[in-house]
């Protein structure tokens, strides 16, 4: 067998979109799983819509996903040569033509066909033409078959055939001397050795187009796999009306990479009822023919769960490092507080986003937040203020804040003075927070240390006071 040979192929024309986060995402598993390679090209031949900046967003949204390429990035602007070669082979072996309709022409033609109600295709005017018209414009068609079918076999689709006749004499090349699209791509993958094209659907029919040509060059037919579309909750394709759609968007809301992955690759792709998958995992049970063959509907509530998922496994310290450009954005210095691996260990349980957790951070570092009256009067009654009076003074002996030494202490509190536990936390927490939901008090207290606790809940006092 020879080397499986994987392309993603995006046009730098926006940012890295979930849709072609996921076909980039099924190539490259399919590549790895099957020892091939995986290759990058930009599809940047339509210079007015093509910008650097898009570039650089695809390669960093690719980079963010772990989804590394052995070869490329390859830019088809810098294959103009190339095709051009190609045009004037296939003009010398007769497979093209040069085609000297004008604009036009062509455009009455086009509304001919309309008003007899026939479909609009280019009707061969300079098909047969003997002499070249040395000086004239053209453009360069190819002479597509006119009988028969071009079929496939769709890895995910199975067996889908056209018939010749509905497949027009292509532009290939412009009057500038500028290559089309379905051109570029046969010639690329052609002479790259592509094996398998894994694109979206939206592609389908261009493909019979593109198999004519491998044709007509002798070159190959890869094998095709056309994933389908993603779907909002409403059933229409995924658009920015449905949320972010950008990748990085969601790396901006709080969201792992892993997570991500986990989420698009499930969104189409199946092993049984399984849900969470890792990325060796994925390499080891991908397929191909398990995509399905209906799109698929995005569920923002599963990505949620997913990422909360990868966030309770993650490693602390790496989601600390993840963690601070959001405490950043938030103007948070983490130099002002505590250990940020610390803070990330007392929230993972309770976060479904980095974002949250960011929010959930912000106390530990905020030393002087305010206290909101309604709060003050809830938490801080007369009986609750003792009870903090009495911490506090307890707290000031201990000699270390671990777990079990937090729990006899707040034990003996409790039954000393006959009270529940909620009954001393209720107003800790608020004191050392500034808020009724937090990560476990002890976890807490763990983290702010012995002195910043006593501080905190002798200031809280002292507001109530005043
Ligand atoms: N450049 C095309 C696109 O972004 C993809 C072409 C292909 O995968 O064959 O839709």
């Amino acid at each position: 067998m020879s080397e499986v040979r994987l392309r993603f192929a995006p046009s730098p024309t926006g940012f890295l979109h979930i849709g072609g986060a996921r076909t980039a995402l099924f190539n490259w598993l399919l590549a790895r799983k099957e020892g091939g390679k995986f290759i990058l090209r930009i599809e940047d031949t339509d210079v007015a819509r093509s910008t650097q900046e898009s570039v650089d967003a695809i390669l960093e949204g690719m980079t963010w996903l772990g989804l590394d390429w052995d070869e490329g990035p390859f830019y088809q602007s810098d294959n103009f040569p190339l095709y051009r070669e190609f045009v004037e082979k296939l003009l010398a072996s007769g497979k093209a033509y040069k085609c000297y309709c004008t604009v036009e022409e062509l455009e009455k033609k086009r509304e001919l066909a309309l008003a007899e109600g026939r479909k609009p295709k280019y009707d061969g005017t300079c098909r047969d033409l003997k002499e070249d018209r040395p000086g004239v414009p053209y453009v360069v068609r190819f002479r597509s078959p006119r009988d028969g079918e071009t079929a496939f076999d769709d890895l995910i689709k199975g067996r889908i055939s056209f018939r010749n006749e509905e497949l027009d004499d292509l532009i290939i090349q412009r009057t500038d001397g500028t290559p089309t699209y379905n051109f570029t791509v046969v010639i690329d993958d052609a002479t790259m050795g592509i094996t398998t094209v894994i694109r979206g659907d939206d592609h389908i029919n261009n493909t019979p187009r593109q198999i004519v040509m491998y044709q007509a060059l002798g070159y190959p037919v890869p094998q095709f796999a056309h994933v389908p579309m993603i779907l909002g909750a409403d059933k229409t394709r995924l658009s920015k009306r449905h949320g972010a759609t950008s990748v990085m968007a969601y790396r901006d809301m709080g969201f792992l990479p892993e997570a991500v992955v986990n989420y698009l690759v499930r969104l189409g792709w199946s092993h049984g009822d399984e849900e969470i998958f890792s990325r060796e995992e994925l390499i080891e049970k991908f397929t191909i023919e398990a995509v399905g063959r209906s799109a698929g509907v995005f569920n923002p509530d599963k990505l949620l769960w997913l990422n909360a998922h990868y966030i309770k496994a993650g490693d602390p310290a790496r989601l600390a490092e993840l963690l601070l450009p959001f405490l950043a954005e938030r103007g948070v210095d983490p130099a002002s507080g505590p250990d940020p691996v610390a803070v990330v260990r007392t929230l993972q349980e309770r976060s479904r986003t980095m974002l949250e957790m960011a929010d959930g951070a912000i106390f530990y570092y905020r030393p002087d937040f305010e206290y909101d009256g309604k709060s003050v009067a809830k938490f801080f009654t007369p009986a609750g203020r003792e009870l903090l009076e009495e911490l506090a003074a307890w707290l000031g002996t201990l000699t270390d804040t671990g777990h079990d030494s937090l729990a006899a202490l707040f034990d003996g509190l409790c039954a000393g003075r006959g009270v529940k536990m909620k009954d001393v936390a209720q107003p800790a927490r608020f004191a050392l927070t500034g808020g009724a939901a937090s990560p476990g008090i002890y976890e807490v207290i763990g983290v702010l240390g012995r002195d910043e606790t006593v501080r905190r809940i002798r200031r809280a006092l002292d507001a109530c006071r005043s």
